[in-house]
C-alpha cells in the first residue's frame, strides 16, 4: 500500500514537507485548483508552497463566483485582494503608489495554480477574480523546471510565483525584511531532482515504465546540482 502525505500529496518517500519548515510571509495565498488537477499534483507545486506558507489556503473549482469560502474573503475588509496575472493594468510591487494601495490591509494573492489549458476555463468563468486588482512582477523571471512543458518559458511555477512575489514585496517595504522564502526554493530544486532521478530509474529499468515507448524517455537527464 501506498503511503501518501497528506499535505503535499506525495508518496512519503518523495514528500517535500520537510524542506518547506512553515513560515509566515506577511502575505495570505490562495491557491486556486481545477477539479481535475486539485487530485493529481505529481507536478504541481501548489501543495508544496501551501505546506510552507502559514496564510495559505488551497481552494478547489472551477468557477468561483459563488464559492462561499473566496467570496466571504473577498468581503473581509482586512485584506486587499490581487489577482496575479500579467498584463499592462497590472500592479508591481515598484509601481508608485501600490503601498498606498494596500495601505493597513493584508495582501490577500489569488494564485491560479493550473495547466495552461485548464485555467482558461476557470478564468472565463471567474469573473469575481478577473475583476480584481491584478498584480504581476516587476522583474521576469524564467522557470528552473525546464522539462515541465507550458506555453512560454516565462512561465513560473507556483511555488517560483510566491518566491519571487515575497523577494520583490520585500524590495518595496511592504513584506518584511525578516522573512526568509528560501525554503520555497530549495524543496523546488529537492522536487527537480527528485523527478529527474524517478525519469532515469524508470529507464535503467529500476521502476516500472508506463511512458510509451518514445525517444524523449530513453535519453536519461543530467540532475542539476543548482549550486
Ligand atoms: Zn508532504
Amino acid at each position: 500500500m501506498r503511503t501518501i502525505c497528506f499535505k503535499c500529496l506525495r508518496q512519503i518517500d518523495s514528500c517535500l514537507c520537510k524542506y518547506v519548515p512553515p513560515f509566515d510571509s506577511g502575505v495570505k495565498f490562495v491557491f486556486l485548483m481545477h477539479p481535475k488537477e486539485a487530485k493529481r499534483q505529481r507536478t504541481g507545486t501548489g501543495r508544496i508552497a501551501h505546506a510552507g506558507l502559514i496564510d495559505s489556503e488551497i481552494l478547489v473549482g472551477i468557477d468561483f463566483t459563488k464559492n462561499a469560502r473566496l467570496c466571504e474573503l473577498l468581503a473581509d475588509p482586512q485584506y486587499y485582494p490581487v489577482m496575479l496575472y500579467p498584463g499592462e493594468d497590472a500592479w508591481n510591487s515598484q509601481k508608485e503608489g501600490f503601498k498606498a494601495e494596500i495601505g493597513n490591509r493584508k495582501l490577500l494573492a489569488i494564485i491560479i495554480d493550473s495547466t495552461w489549458f485548464c485555467s482558461k476555463k476557470m478564468i472565463r468563468l471567474s469573473t469575481n477574480i478577473t475583476a480584481l486588482p491584478k498584480l504581476s512582477f516587476s522583474g521576469s523571471y524564467r522557470s528552473i523546471f525546464t522539462f515541465k512543458k507550458e506555453p512560454s518559458e516565462e512561465c513560473v511555477s507556483t511555488i517560483e510565483t510566491c518566491y519571487y512575489l515575497i523577494k520583490e514585496l520585500q524590495q518595496a517595504e511592504i513584506v518584511s525584511k525578516d522573512v526568509n522564502p528560501e525554503c520555497l526554493m530549495t524543496a523546488f530544486k529537492e522536487m527537480i531532482k527528485f523527478q529527474l532521478q524517478k525519469e532515469n530509474d524508470r529507464i535503467e529499468g529500476k521502476i516500472p515504465n508506463n511512458h510509451a515507448t518514445d525517444f524523449k524517455y530513453t535519453k536519461k537527464k543530467e540532475i542539476p546540482t543548482f549550486d
